[in-house]
């Protein structure tokens, strides 16, 4: 099957294949919408099973953020990247600048900030071959690390979630099972248990679980028991695609809330969950805080007091969608899908197509 027909290929802008024979560098970077805005989104750097997995992640999570970034009402639009190779062992200073050239060569069309397996300090040796980065520091009007961001906008969506779904007010005494405790879900292990939510941890790394049973009086289990543990609160913090027809059957939890992108395997994932009673909380629509910040920097006045109002202001957005749900009788991603595209389609209407049939695509 070719990518124009491959069921995540869902009318992408443009797909830019970047090889480096000195440093070693494959990458992909997937441009899916511009229509509001340049493409902005991080750059994940995996060792992947099949190429066609890594072609999958970079239409996947690309297209999860122009629903992000509308949503957030941003003017930007979805773009992200990924790196094929181990972090751990095939990153070098020459494999980022190469990537950097190979973003620089878009010309603006594409911004990079981090993603899993990049932090700051990557993204600022490409900084050093490219102007379109975000996220590079905190000095300097700069937005620094995005995760504790992203967390923040995580935890006042479960707040919203707890309060639509449980009634109660207050996050104390929940149990939350949180999948991955790396950049995002070790903040987030933070702020839950500053409000006193008791913590189940999972991570494919041990050190990592283990830095949350000291720091926060988690518990951790194997990653692999994880969705078996009663919980009020699944709060996926790892990979995307963990809520598959398995996890959909097994996972004992109220409320769906984290900061994985694209936690749905598929749609019908989210509609499954609605029928057995759990609230799934859409994922772009509650974990666009490091996406916030990330924007504010761009803009040029980063502001973090301004960053962290537009952060607050997930929890109307998100009640505003669960009403909508409600009142339908359908899962919340539904109506959160349907006003991106209701978005996208008056900004497409808005603007001068050469062509008047394809003035509304
Ligand atoms: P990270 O790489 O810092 O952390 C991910 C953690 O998940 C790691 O500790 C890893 O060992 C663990 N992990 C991987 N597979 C696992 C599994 N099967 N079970 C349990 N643990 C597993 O990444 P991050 O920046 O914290 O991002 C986490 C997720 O949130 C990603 O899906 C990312 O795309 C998304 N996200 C991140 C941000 C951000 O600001 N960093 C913003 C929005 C969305």
């Amino acid at each position: 099957m070719s990518l124009f027909d491959s069921e995540d290929f869902a009318e992408h802008e443009q797909v830019v294949f970047c090889r480096d024979g000195c440093s070693g560098l494959s990458a992909i970077i997937a441009i899916h919408d511009t229509t509001l805005g340049p493409a902005v989104g991080g750059c994940r750097m995996r060792r992947y099973a099949f190429e066609d997995d890594a072609i999958r992640d970079a239409l996947r999570l690309s297209r999860a953020m122009t629903y992000k970034n509308a949503m957030a009402e941003l003017p930007l639009g979805g773009g992200k990247s990924v790196i094929l190779g181990d972090p751990s062992s095939d990153k070098s200073e020459a494999l980022l600048r190469a990537f950097g050239r190979c973003v620089d060569a878009l010309g603006g069309r594409y911004v990079v900030a981090e993603d899993m397996g990049i932090g700051v300090r990557d993204i600022e040796i490409v900084a050093r071959e490219t102007r379109h980065v975000a996220g590079v520091s905190n000095r300097g009007g700069a937005g620094g690390d995005p995760s504790p961001f992203t967390a923040q906008g995580v935890l006042i969506g479960m707040r919203v979630a707890v309060e639509h779904r449980l009634g109660r007010s207050a996050l104390d005494g929940l149990r939350v099972a949180v999948q991955g405790v790396g950049a995002v879900g070790a903040h987030l292990c933070r702020l839950l248990h500053e409000e006193n939510a008791e913590l189940i941890v999972a991570d494919r790394n041990p050190a990592a679980a283990a830095a949350a049973v000291a720091a926060f009086g988690a518990r951790a289990v194997h990653p692999e028991d994880l969705l078996a543990e009663e919980m009020d609160v699944f709060a996926p913090c790892a990979l995307g695609g963990v809520l598959d027809d398995a996890a959909t059957c097994a996972l004992r939890a109220s409320i769906v809330a984290g900061a994985a992108n694209n936690q749905l395997a598929q749609p019908k994932h989210g509609d499954r969950l609605a029928e057995r009673g759990v609230l799934f909380v859409p994922d772009y629509v509650i974990n666009a805080g490091g996406m916030l910040n990330v924007a504010a920097e761009l803009a040029g006045d980063y502001e973090p007091d301004a960053v962290m109002e537009s952060i607050a202001a997930i929890a109307e957005r998100l009640r505003g969608i669960l009403r909508e749900a409600d009142a339908k009788g359908v899962a919340p991603f539904r109506i959160a899908d349907a006003r991106v595209r209701e978005k996208l389609d008056a900004a497409r209407l808005g603007r001068s197509a050469p062509d008047a049939e394809c003035g509304t695509r």
